[in-house]
């Protein structure tokens, strides 16, 4: 199969080295030519413009940093310049209103097309076992099936145009609340001379029990591979947490919901990264509410 591969950063580079590793035909680009040529390196094919990465393909992948980036970049290019029919995958994570602006502007146009944000960073990119939360109809999920199992592991069909992304960002509203649940009830452990470990015997077996405590916890210790024992390097960076929760307030102003917590997650998420911890994983929002 020929890919048309657009947007080869953390996430897209390894994403389409996948794709060359399971024998398809992968040409890429990026703004930044140093990607292209590290992924030409890899095997795949190097393309000047978004236009010629398209040209003849298959299937288009876009996975770009927000929504006015896939928006752009499919109203300039690949909408019309990909040949018709081909299966277009937008994997980049932006906001539910774009991704079904951009799938009408393709369904118009006759293409089909699955909106598919992933889960699980940069390490479940490289060793090809995201979780891909896809957005289209029966039809156009069948297709992009395939092509998504070389990427992923768990392939979940979330409904019409847009529901990948309103999977993926209600999933990481939970999350991020979740967090700081967790990095909370361990500074009040702290207070009350509670060892962490303790609390985290009687937690991890109790209804208090959740992923952010028993893969990602917060304190070092409990859990040897989360990034706490590594000095907060992510992982998940802050500033990913900050940008996904911002796409959940924007979506319960624009729909209504009442996400109270979600809202004081974001508040605290972004004082945390505007003072200089953008990089730093997520978790570490728990020396904040330590020191607060
Ligand atoms: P990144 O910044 O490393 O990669 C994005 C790439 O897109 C860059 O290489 C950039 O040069 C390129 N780009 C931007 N505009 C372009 C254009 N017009 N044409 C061609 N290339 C263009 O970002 P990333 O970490 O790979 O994330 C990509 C997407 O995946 C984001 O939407 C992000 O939210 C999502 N995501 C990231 C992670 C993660 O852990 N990094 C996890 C899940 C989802």
């Amino acid at each position: 199969m020929k890919i048309g591969f657009i947007g080869i950063g953390n996430m897209g580079g390894p994403m389409a080295r996948n794709l060359i590793a399971a024998g398809h035909d992968v040409t890429v680009f990026d703004l930044s030519e140093d990607h292209v040529a590290s992924l030409v390196n890899a095997g795949a094919t190097g393309a000047g413009s978004a236009r010629t990465a398209v040209s003849g393909v298959d299937v288009v992948i876009t996975m770009l940093p927000a929504g006015p980036h896939v928006l752009n970049v499919y109203e300039g290019t690949i909408l019309g310049s990909a040949p018709a029919g081909a299966l277009l995958i937008d994997c980049s994570t932006i906001d539910v209103e774009t991704s079904r602006i951009v799938a009408k502007m393709a369904a118009d146009k006759g293409y089909p097309m699955v909106d598919a944000p992933v889960s699980g960073g940069v390490g479940g990119a490289e060793a090809g076992t995201l979780t891909f939360m896809v957005g289209g109809s029966d039809a156009d999920f069948a297709s992009a099936k395939p092509v998504l199992e070389k990427m992923g592991k768990t392939i979940v069909h979330c409904g019409g145009a847009g529901n990948g992304q309103a999977a993926k960002i209600c999933n990481n509203m939970m999350l991020g609340i979740q967090m700081i649940s967790v990095a909370e009830a361990f500074v009040l452990a702290e207070k009350l001379g509670l060892d962490h470990q303790k609390l985290y015997d009687v937690s991890s077996k109790a209804s208090g029990q959740c992923w952010s405590l028993t893969t990602y916890c917060p304190v070092p210790g409990p859990v040897l591979t989360s990034p706490a024992n590594r000095d907060y390097k992510p992982g998940f960076a802050a500033a990913m947490m900050v940008k996904d929760l911002r796409l959940s307030q924007g979506a319960s102003k624009s729909f209504q919901a009442q996400t109270e917590l979600g809202a004081r997650a974001l508040e605290m998420y972004e004082r945390f990264t505007d003072s200089g911890n953008e990089g730093m994983d997520f978790s570490a929002i728990i020396k904040m509410v330590r020191d607060s």
